[in-house]
Formats: structure tokens, sequence, C-alpha cells
């Protein structure tokens, strides 16, 4: 496998970043997750704005253009003969001295990684997950914004941690005053009497799929509300789902031991699954 970095492809062996990068000090830089489905990037154009947004509000400039570095993207999957790929774009501060400050750090490191991908969570897309709320906060946006796509994943993998002990295959997040935010990983949805309801992205990341997920419920007609949510309406929704380039539309039919609708994935996200995996066959930047 080569990884793109810094300017050119190197095998995957030699694919190491200096311990004085801040990304490794300090997890000071952003990424991105895209998927490549049939050897075509998905939403490429929005994962890179994402990708720049992240790194401008960090206040870091990407030293290369975004058609750059969607040249860069389509590249890696190139040269690794990819068909259904997950591509993972990094910038990191680069290399600097010890201490915070990022004005010694003169050169961002740019990073791309691409891996043959298949479905995440395998049967579980019939079967459905199970999810539990964790104890574990999503960072407040008056913190670090939740939608900067930043190297600081540790509450994400707390929240995991904790969804592995309790048996939860996702863990879901509340915000700072205890409303539903979103999964360690992806954005979470509740179907209740036909309506299709999830929280604003001012707490959680605004996920490209959870984008996806509503151009195709006003597709079909189904209304889509943004509203907060609690506990109440997590445990008494018809139907759950989540979304994310990596876990991509998935069916959650229990939360916190309590049986989400039939206990089956239901009707409208059966739907939105089917419609999601059209749009994945038929759409991308070859
Ligand atoms: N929320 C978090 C914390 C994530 O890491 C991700 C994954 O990128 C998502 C939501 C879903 O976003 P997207 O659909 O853009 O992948």
């Amino acid at each position: 496998m080569e990884v793109y970095m810094d300017g050119t492809f190197v095998p995957q062996e030699e694919a190491k970043v200096s311990v004085f990068d801040h990304g490794f000090l300090y997890g000071d830089g952003v990424f991105e997750g895209i998927r490549g489905y049939n050897g075509r990037i998905f939403r490429l154009n929005e994962h890179i704005d994402r990708l720049y947004d992240s790194a401008k509000t960090i206040d870091m400039k990407i030293p290369i253009t975004k058609e750059e570095f969607s040249e860069i993207i389509l590249e890696t999957v190139r040269r690794n003969n990819l068909k259904n790929a997950y591509i993972r774009p990094i910038v990191t501060r680069g290399i600097g001295t010890m201490g915070l400050d990022p004005t010694h750090c003169p050169k961002p490191m740019v990073i791309c990684i691409a891996i043959e991908w298949g479905a995440m969570y395998g049967d579980l897309y019939e079967k459905g997950l199970t999810a539990v709320t964790v104890a574990v906060r999503r960072n407040a946006p008056d913190a670090l914004p939740p939608n900067v796509k930043s190297m600081n994943y540790l509450n994400n993998i707390l929240a995991k941690i904790e969804a592995n002990y309790k048996g939860g295959d996702e863990a879901i997040f509340l915000d700072a005053q205890g409303r539903i935010s979103e999964g360690s990983g992806d954005n979470i949805f509740i179907v209740k009497n036909g309506i299709i309801h999830t929280p604003h992205t001012l707490t959680n990341l605004k996920g490209i799929t959870r984008d996806v997920l509503i151009e195709i419920a006003e597709s079909l007609g189904i209304q889509v509300k943004i509203v907060e949510l609690g506990f109440f309406d997590l445990y008494t929704a018809d139907e759950m789902i989540v979304t994310g380039t990596a876990a991509e539309v998935a069916p959650i039919v229990k939360v916190d031991g309590r049986i989400i609708g039939s206990g089956r994935p239901g009707p409208i996200t059966k739907q939105i699954m089917a419609a999601f995996k059209t749009i994945t066959e038929k759409e991308g930047t070859p």
C-alpha cells in the first residue's frame, strides 16, 4: 500500500510521522473520512470543503489548494487499485518545537491514506444495532466546536469504551445540556409517527451522510424536523437510524435495553437504506 505524505507517495512501511509533529504531540490537526464506491469517490467536494473549514476554524492554512487535495485523494485510490475504499486525508500542524504555540510549526503535514473497506457493521444492517447512551459528553460548542473534525477524538474513544463495557454496538452522546447529540462516529435520527427527527448540528458533527439522509427523505416525501431530543424521545421512537461515512445508514433496534419499534429495522429505515445504496452505486467522482 502507498501513502501520500508531504508531496510524495511512500510505501506503507515508510509512512512515518515525526514525534515532534504537533499532530502527535497535541492532537493538533484535522482529518476527513471519505468513501469510495466502485472506484468513485462519494461526495468528494463536500468532504474537501469540510476539511478546509475544520482547518480554518483551528487557524491552520492547508498548504495546497482544494483541487490539488482532491487530485491527491483520487491518485491515492488509483495507486492502490481500490474499488471500495475508506480514505483518510489528514493535515497536522506539522513539526515544531515543544510547546503549544502553532506559530512554531512552519509547515502543516499533508497525508492521505486509503484502504479497501466493506460494510462496517456486517449482518447488523439487517438485524439492527444496539446502542447505549454514555456518561461522557460530546464536547460543548463553546470549547472545540464539534463541527471541526479534529485529531482530538478522545471523548469519542471514551464513549466507545463505555459502549463496549455496556455491550452496545454504538455509543450515543448527550451534549453538555443533556440533550441527545450523536453517536461516537455518526449522526442520529429517530422516526416518530412517520416523521424523521434529528438534533441540530451545534453540538455534533454536521455529517455529510446526515445531509444525504435528509435529501433522500425529502425526495421520498418524508418530513425531517430538526429538534431537541431527550431520553424520552429515544426510548419511545418508532425507528432509529445512525448515519456516517463508515457506518453508512444503519438501523438501531435497541437503546439502553429498550426495544425500538418492533425490534427490527423499520419501514422508513429500510426505504432510506435502499435509497442510500442506489445513490452510492450511481454517484461519485471517477
Ligand atoms: N459524528 C462524528 C463524531 C463523526 O466522527 C462522524 C464521521 O465522520 C460523523 C458524525 C458522521 O459524519 P459523516 O457522515 O460526514 O461521515
